[in-house]
């Protein structure tokens, strides 16, 4: 999983020398598995997404458990489908927000917003919006992934 190119990785192949500490959390070295796993952020995101799915807590220790998820979520075959879907799609969301904080100096509290207005936002409230596209989910599911990108900031305090 270190295809991915995070700063521990592109140290590992000598592409850079600056720090390699995880840009959101700022306690790890910054891993495929620690930015989508274990980091601090990657969890809260997660806790909500298993209630917001209405799936147990999510326990994972790799990627790999990420990818396995929907295959013991108890759902039927079809939602199972979607959970997975998200589940990518949440990757994916965790990875850009990353890249806005890491390239482009917004900080995530920059979600904050009234929601919908589509003004101000930027990581994750945006990439939850796109989530919504890629998990096939209908119009009232885009207020309800401002809202998941919202809770998520209020809860790290951004
Ligand atoms: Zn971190």
């Amino acid at each position: 999983m270190e295809r991915i190119p995070t700063l521990f990785s592109l140290a590992k192949r000598n592409a850079i020398s600056a720090s390699v500490v995880c840009p959101i959390c700022e306690e790890e070295i910054e891993s495929a598995e620690h930015l989508l796993v274990s980091c601090s952020f990657a969890q809260s995101v997660w806790c909500i997404i298993a209630g917001w799915c209405k799936v147990p807590p999510i326990f994972a220790f790799s990627i790999r458990d990420l990818l396995e998820l929907y295959r013991f979520s108890c759902l039927p075959t079809r939602k199972a489908k979607v959970f997975h879907a998200v589940c990518l799609a949440t990757m994916w969301c965790i990875w850009k927000a990353r890249n806005s904080l890491l390239f482009e100096r917004k900080p995530v509290r920059h979600t904050h917003g009234s929601a919908g207005s589509g003004h101000g936002s930027n990581g994750l409230e945006m990439n939850l919006i796109q989530v919504e596209h890629i998990s096939s989910r209908k119009s009232a599911a885009r207020e309800r992934w401002i809202w998941i990108g919202k809770k998520v900031v209020e809860k790290r305090g951004y």
